[in-house]
């Protein structure tokens, strides 16, 4: 699933391309994809101009003129690509026509929403208004204090939206290890020196995922259709039985949250 890092890459990538195109038409294939029905959602975003494009957790925004607003969540394989003469990719379940290229949404297993929102219907939106906070925007002070008191697992509590927005199963993994935390420690367990350090790897493993365009396993690619880089990057992530880059261990994998886990059993305490 596109976390943090790869939605952000997809918005910036987009953004370059197609901030200030209008939407001449959009060819819907697969209803249950958008809200609200195809017929409406291609009358609401025809003729409307593309002004921005924002990121809130794992969900891309897109910014149309008479403040209509596209949501978008990848959820485990959509893809947005932007071409400007190149071919359909495969899957594509949805079609924009801009005036100098065409945007197309695909999405092999099918799990993608695109809901077409008015500004109200933005601000009210439940999946948004549940969401947790961005890491970025955390001091570590306010990140100590969502571990405290809380006793589920450090992996449970990272995936959680509505705790912190936009990690997922390869990022926590990733900052765990490199915080040298086990994913199955309950979070009140942390000092306020170990919070620290995790909030403090959590976005410079972020970033560092960003400058390189993400992480493409499954399917991700850009909004250009470009492979990202980080996973040439991973330490524990798809590792499993691999030895440990710092120790030599082998990588354990084990469910957590019932997510699978990748971590070393001898660094991570
Ligand atoms: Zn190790």
């Amino acid at each position: 699933m596109p976390e943090l890092p790869e939605v952000e890459t997809i918005k910036r990538t987009l953004s370059r391309n197609i901030t200030g195109q209008k939407i001449k038409a959009c060819e819907i294939r697969l209803a249950k994809l958008v809200r609200p029905e195809p017929e409406i959602f291609s009358d609401l975003v025809k003729d409307k101009k593309i002004l921005g494009l924002k990121r809130r957790g794992k969900f891309l925004l897109f910014h149309l003129s008479q403040d209509l607003f596209l949501l978008f969540h990848f959820r485990l394989t959509g893809q947005l690509i932007y071409t400007q003469n190149g071919p359909e990719p495969p899957y594509t379940h949805l079609r924009f026509d801009l005036e100098n290229g065409k945007l197309f949404y695909a999405d092999l297993r099918q799990f993608g929403t695109i809901e077409a929102l008015r500004k109200d219907e933005l601000l009210h939106h439940p999946s948004l208004l549940k969401l947790g906070r961005e890491p970025f925007d955390l001091t570590a002070e306010e990140f100590y204090s969502l571990l405290k008191g809380r006793r589920r697992k450090l992996k449970a509590l990272l995936l959680d939206q509505s705790v912190i927005a936009g990690l997922g199963n390869i990022y926590v993994d990733e900052t765990l290890f490199r915080a040298g935390l086990h994913p199955a420690r309950e979070a009140s367990s942390l000092s306020f020196k170990e919070a620290s350090n995790l909030h403090q790897i959590i976005c410079e493993v972020l970033q560092e995922a960003i400058a390189t365009g993400g992480s493409s396993v499954r399917n991700y690619v850009d909004g250009e259709g470009k492979n990202g880089r980080f996973q040439e990057q991973h330490l524990v992530y798809g590792k499993r039985g691999k030895p440990c880059p710092r120790c030599g261990t082998l990588i354990s994998y084990t469910t957590i949250a019932s997510r699978g886990t990748h971590f070393c059993p001898v660094c991570q305490r």
